[in-house]
């Protein structure tokens, strides 16, 4: 594969070539987490803004030349990618911005971003010749490996947090995975994760270790560039809890910088819960990442030890961007606000990013004459609990017209 030649560790700065596949560094072990290097003159062969005019490919294999994969058989997948990118109609002016964006990859297959990394997942177990996949997750990364998994006839062995929300497992338990509810926090499910693939010899899919699930995520801003006709907004808000997003959003920017086929990366806002901010603290107070409790409803971001902290704070600083923490009211508002004003129903990790833009327009680091492109990260519909607990409950009314009249409802919208 000429178009990737090789690794580099983001802890050592040690550079491998590609082949055989290396999961992290071996200097390093489990921190040595990679990075992979593209030929950018190879990929532009194969990838440009011409080839992208003429690709009918509505998912996110349009930029399979991005991807570390051979790129056999993609066209079989469930459809991953090609989210819509919506110019906002009444956010923006409501937040006093000029323009706001809205990317909404609830709209993917199993409803959340981490399906771009799971299809990625998927395809390189393939083509490695697995027949099993395993996950440790929050909820989305597990929901979204069973489902491509499904699709593609591997099985799944998937390691969850009890208190992951109902939803999600069901999706688990539909998409016929192994589900091993884990009596414990997403560290200790992780590490359980970890060992059962130490023991059993499964492909691994978990987001902090597995260099390949960037690249994958990594297609959301390449969706945005090219949605935005190759002028991506100033800033770009993204939820953070591992750091594997965050960090595949600038890696996909730069990819395009690097090509050429952009001017400048966006600056990208990081946003977490106060109740789980390892980041945001770390950036605060100038030092390292320092294990944090993980208290906040928005769960797919509930990570006290983040496993990609390197991409993520990179993402941050070389972009020019900022972190920034909100509380879960913020968030359980933003969950309303998106919803009343755009029609986009995000489950609470999903609307981080959007209370983050709010605050940060308070806050003065967004100017009004900036503009902004927010992910919604993953769809409503999989943690109604919460979706309840920010919205209320609706009117019980009698069948009854007069009932209805006299309760004073429907004169008072
Ligand atoms: C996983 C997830 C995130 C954060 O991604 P990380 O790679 O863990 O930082 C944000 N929102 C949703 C809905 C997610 O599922
Ligand atoms: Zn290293």
């Amino acid at each position: 594969m000429r178009r990737v030649y090789g690794y580099r560790c983001t802890v050592c700065g040690k550079e491998y070539p590609y082949g055989p596949e290396l999961m992290t560094c071996p200097a390093c072990g489990e921190k040595g987490i990679l990075d992979i290097l593209f030929d950018y003159d190879e990929v532009k062969k194969e990838l440009n803004r011409d080839t992208l005019k003429a690709d009918r490919d509505n998912s996110m294999w349009r930029y399979k030349a991005l991807m570390p994969l051979k790129g056999e058989g993609l066209s079989k997948f469930l459809r991953i990618g090609w989210t819509p990118l919506y110019e906002s109609l009444r956010l923006g002016n409501e937040l006093g911005l000029r323009k706001l964006y809205i990317k909404d990859d609830g709209i993917n297959p199993t409803a959340s971003l981490k399906d771009r990394a799971s299809g990625v997942a998927v395809a390189k177990a393939i083509e490695l010749g697995y027949d099993t996949i395993c996950c440790s997750s929050t909820g989305n990364a597990a929901s979204s490996c069973a489902g491509n998994a499904a699709r593609m006839g591997l099985k799944t062995v998937i390691f969850v947090p009890e208190r992951a929300p109902k939803g999600k497992v069901a999706q688990l338990l539909i998409f016929g995975a192994n589900v091993i509810s884990v009596r414990g926090d997403y560290r200790q499910t992780f590490e359980l994760s970890k060992a059962a693939i130490e023991k059993w010899g499964f492909y691994n899919r978990n987001a902090g270790i597995n260099p390949i699930l960037t690249e994958g995520k990594k297609t959301v801003a390449l969706e945005i560039a090219e949605q935005l006709n190759w002028e991506p907004t100033d800033w770009v808000a993204v939820s953070v809890g591992d750091g594997c997003t965050i960090g595949g959003v600038y890696n996909g920017f730069h990819d395009l910088y690097e090509m050429g086929m952009i001017d400048r990366i966006p600056k990208i806002l990081g946003v977490q819960s106060t109740g789980c901010c390892p980041f945001v603290d770390a950036a605060n107070n100038h030092r390292d990442l320092v294990p944090t409790p993980e208290n906040t409803l928005a769960d797919s971001i509930a990570v006290g030890v983040p496993r990609n902290p390197k991409k993520a704070l990179r993402a941050v600083k070389n972009s020019g961007g900022r972190w920034i923490a909100v509380s879960d009211d913020e968030i359980l508002a933003a969950m309303r606000l998106l919803g009343r004003t755009e029609g986009v129903f995000g489950e609470p990790a999903g609307v981080t990013a959007t209370a983050g833009v709010v605050r940060a327009v308070k806050e003065g680091i967004i100017r009004p004459d900036e503009t902004v492109t927010v992910i919604s990260t993953g769809s409503g519909l999989k943690d109604v609990n919460n979706a309840l607990k920010a919205a209320g409950e609706p009117f019980l009314c009698e069948p009854d017209i007069k009932v209805l009249e006299a309760s004073g409802r429907i004169l008072s919208i």
